[in-house]
């Protein structure tokens, strides 16, 4: 019989109706497992229920969190077959890319799930959508970080939240679904990696100082001055399109030189969900490249602030960061 490992964090899940609004309570989440009767059928998977603590909503989630989960997976990989994350929706694509860049050589598949309707409220997501998970992390076709939500199975690192209240509330916009879970789960085998040549190596994260900017019309980037210090190792610009910032003088790109200068690595992501990153198609995007900034091609802001994270908290320097943030290290991004 397989065995799963359910990591409970938090999360609408497993919240209850308080004076203030839903929050998560303590030991509740068990007593709430115990009214699924699915759960306990002789064709589920042997699980137990493990919970961090405290129980947060995803919004409070930070690099300690991360550091609490992926340290759950590691103590007991030997003894389970998969995992089942459980986790608020609002960060969980930021956990998913954390997790996915923290665990190297996996070979059981660890997949987060919640739901948008708490299981206490009789038309929960989180029933079906903790049910699947459970069968999909203990069926071992998948070898990596997944999300699965609203009867879709995505690589952890290419979803993203789009959703604030439908049920089928994350996309992958840039990379094939794995796997569909409708009548019966259809894997989608040309999506999946291959089983690692190595052994599991868990890279616990630090809390390294990194930031983000958006731009948008009329952006006054001398007001951005102030956060690029020294004491920044990575930002993330989200960009028009294909890499393009306003002009405006070029602003910005003196204040890049200065960061890139202070060793700071900027990434170029898109605001649009689907595509890539292209420096130096425009007049708009090549000043960038020649700045310093490195191309997040068609990589998620969640993935690309996890993979900062990640590059800093190995010790890399500079170079080595931003070469590796033009890599795909765990098919966070497609390189052509
Ligand atoms: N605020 C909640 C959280 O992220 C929302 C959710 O779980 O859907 O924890």
């Amino acid at each position: 019989m397989k065995k799963v490992l359910i990591i409970n964090t938090g999360g609408t899940i497993g919240m209850v109706r308080t004076p203030n609004g839903y929050a998560p309570k303590a030991g509740y989440f068990r007593e709430l497992l115990e009214t699924i009767p699915e759960l306990h059928s002789e064709e589920t998977p042997d699980w137990e229920l493990t919970e961090t603590s405290p129980l947060l909503d995803s919004s409070n989630i930070t690099v300690v969190e991360w550091n609490r989960i992926a340290s759950a997976i590691v103590e007991n990989y030997d003894r389970f077959d998969g995992f089942v994350v459980l986790h608020g929706t609002d960060t969980m694509a930021y956990t998913a890319s954390a997790l996915s860049f923290m665990l190297e050589n996996l070979s059981k598949p660890v997949v987060l799930t919640g739901s948008q309707i708490p299981l206490c409220e009789i038309r929960s997501d989180g029933r079906d959508n903790i049910i699947t998970s459970l069968l999909i992390a203990a069926e071992g076709k998948v070898r990596e970080v997944c999300l699965f939500f609203g009867g879709e199975l995505l690589r952890g690192n290419r979803a993203t939240k789009y959703s604030a209240d439908g049920l089928i509330a994350f996309v992958s916009p840039n990379y094939p679904t794995l796997a569909e879970a409708g009548i019966s789960i259809k894997y989608n085998e040309a999506a999946l990696f291959a089983p690692p040549s190595g052994d599991l190596i868990f890279h616990t994260f630090e809390d390294v100082p990194i930031g983000v900017i958006k731009v948008f019309p009329g952006i006054q980037f001398s007001l951005f001055e102030s956060i690029m210090t020294e004491k920044l190792r990575g930002i993330v610009i989200e960009t028009f399109g294909a890499g393009n910032i306003p002009g405006d003088g070029n602003a910005l790109l003196p204040i890049i030189k200065r960061a890139f200068a202070n060793g700071t690595v900027l990434t170029v992501c898109s605001q649009c969900p689907q595509g890539a990153v292209s420096l130096g198609v425009y007049e708009t995007s090549g000043a960038l490249k020649r700045a310093g900034a490195v191309s997040g091609l068609d990589i998620t802001t969640e993935a690309a602030v996890a993979k900062l994270y990640y590059l800093f908290s190995c010790g890399f320097d500079k170079d080595r960061v931003k070469k590796n943030m033009e890599v795909s290290l765990r098919g966070e991004m497609t390189v052509v």
